[in-house]
């Protein structure tokens, strides 16, 4: 479960981002977050794995704030949270077996993956992973001559990888066509009830959102303005 307790981000430059912001994702639920340009959906996903470093508030990952945590410890603790990205960031020399693969070592020395060798368990938990996305027959290809669509399931069976406990998707179909991104979004919302997983999708495309997403959080000027099911959604958000 993450929860999040009154998240505020002010940048340097003085922009407000985020003003108090609280919620909490329990299990399986996969939440939609949506809002005009500016309002805050990006620092929000960022605040939680502190790519960016909130101003103030808590982000309590289970019983971790991670607020708190020292470089190390952070370190650490981001193995618990999978990500996955609009531009996929594979590494396109490499096979998709071993884009996913180095999902295992978290995101930082992607390069490592030519030199680690991975247990057998691993390797077999790899291949149910691609089976799980589809992507079976074509594990040993580099990842350069996949398709769009192909791309960001290797991102998620990466994501996967790493047995998080939380998936955070920043866009995860907005370089991709609209059937695509039907396809993609089935195939998260099905993972994360599958896996018991919460997770925060920042999405810009409202109607894909309403379609796909169990719960939407409307942020404006790095505040909430709408919590609820798809079928509330108003104009107000
Ligand atoms: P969204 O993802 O919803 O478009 P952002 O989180 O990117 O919103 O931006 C929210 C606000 O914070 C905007 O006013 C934006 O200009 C500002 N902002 C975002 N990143 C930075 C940054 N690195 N430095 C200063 N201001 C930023
Ligand atoms: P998006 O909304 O698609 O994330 P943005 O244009 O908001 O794209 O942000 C692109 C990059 O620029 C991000 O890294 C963001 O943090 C940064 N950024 C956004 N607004 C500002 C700003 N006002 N000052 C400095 N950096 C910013």
């Amino acid at each position: 479960m993450l929860h999040l307790q009154g998240l505020s981000k002010t940048y340097k430059t003085g922009d407000t981002a985020l003003s108090d912001v609280s919620l909490t994702v329990p299990k399986g639920q996969i939440m939609g977050l949506i809002g005009p340009s500016g309002a805050g959906k990006s620092t929000l996903i960022r605040c939680i794995n502190r790519l960016v470093e909130p101003t103030s508030g808590k982000v309590l990952l289970g019983d971790t704030d991670l607020v708190r945590l020292g470089k190390g410890d952070l370190r650490r603790q981001r193995r618990r949270i999978g990500m996955i990205f609009q531009e996929y960031a594979l590494v396109e020399r490499l096979t998709v077996m071993e884009n996913v693969l180095s999902g295992r070592l978290g995101y930082v020395p992607f390069w490592r993956s030519f030199l680690r060798r991975y247990p057998p368990s691993d390797i077999e938990r790899a291949y149910r992973l691609l089976d799980r996305v589809g992507l079976m027959e074509h594990a040993d290809k580099r990842a350069d001559a996949l398709s769009g669509g192909q791309r960001q399931r290797v991102g998620i069976a990466r994501a996967l990888a790493q047995e998080p406990e939380l998936l955070l998707v920043d866009e995860p179909t907005a370089s991709l066509d609209p059937k695509t991104s039907r396809q993609i979004m089935r195939l998260l919302t099905e993972i994360c009830s599958e896996n018991n997983l919460p997770a925060i999708v920042n999405i810009h495309d409202v109607p894909l959102a309403q379609q796909f997403m169990q719960r939407i959080v409307g942020l404006r000027a790095g505040r909430v303005v709408f919590d609820g099911p798809p079928d509330q959604l108003t104009e107000a958000a």
